[in-house]
């Protein structure tokens, strides 16, 4: 008896706490609440289009709506930056690629804007030089701007200038280098400047990086290109190549797995 009862008790309080099945008048359909009232049902905030496209991924970690700029089989995608002639690193038989010193740096033969970019490379596991000069590269994009290559391991040198660094204008976050070596993963996320009629800046380049998966740049507004010596500069421009630096010191750096999606 005494549990008919708590059930029967219970009964009435969950019938009592049930959601009104009401309407709420003037909310019919989709229609978006006014910003006083605000939404009232799931469905108002709810968007059904535009309907994202499906991206595939292959074994490689290469989705299928990105230009493939190397994959180890050929430079197709590059050519000297020097004078457009073909391209004289070494090619390897791993499915990477290395500077060969002082051949000059390489750019690809495309040009390219806004970019989310995916490469490996990778500094000698033998050690030579410091500083500067230990397993220099660099990632230019636009042809001006470089996300610095370096073997900072255990090798000290200016932080605006260490791996990872907007060259001369942005240290980044952290040091995430694998040991010297052995393969790192750079993705960059990167949104070209805007120049009005005139030529001049209206909007600053943006570079997102990630280093081994650690973000190390954070939307860092670039001041203009990345000079060695002297302040940045704003020439205006359009479409550039990404370029892969030869520091002309026996960097021995080596590339691998090159891969782009324009974005909008
Ligand atoms: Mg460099």
């Amino acid at each position: 008896m005494r549990l008919t009862i708590c059930i029967v008790v219970l009964l009435v309080i969950a019938v009592g706490c049930k959601p009104s099945a009401k309407k709420e008048p003037g909310l019919e359909g989709n229609t978006i609440a006014t910003q006083e009232e605000g939404p009232t049902k799931p469905e108002e905030t709810e968007l059904y289009t535009p309907i994202p496209p499906k991206v595939e991924i292959d074994s490689n970690g290469v989705p299928d709506d990105a230009i493939v700029l190397f994959d180890g089989k050929n430079f197709n995608e590059w050519m000297s930056a020097v004078d457009s002639t073909e391209v004289k690193w070494f090619l390897n038989t791993d499915g990477s690629m290395t500077v060969k010193d002082k051949t000059g740096d390489i750019q690809t033969r495309r040009n390219f804007e806004n970019v989310q970019l995916h490469l490996e490379w990778r500094s000698p596991s033998e050690i030579q030089g410091k500083g500067q000069s230990r397993a220099n590269s660099g990632v230019f994009l636009q042809n001006r701007y470089e996300v610095q290559v370096l073997d900072n391991n255990d090798n000290k040198t200016y932080v605006n200038g260490q791996v990872g660094a907007i060259y001369k204008q942005s240290v980044p976050y952290a040091m995430a280098s694998k040991p010297s070596g052995d393969w790192n993963t750079y993705d960059i996320i990167y949104h070209a400047p805007e120049f009005d009629a005139a030529g001049v800046k209206t909007k600053s380049a943006t570079i997102t990086v990630l280093h081994n998966g650690v973000l190390i740049q954070d939307h860092f507004e670039i001041q203009g290109t990345t000079e060695y010596i002297g302040w940045p500069k704003n020439e205006p421009h359009g479409k550039a190549p990404i370029r892969l630096q030869d520091h002309r010191d026996n960097s021995r750096v080596s590339y691998r797995n090159i891969w782009v999606r324009e974005l909008d």
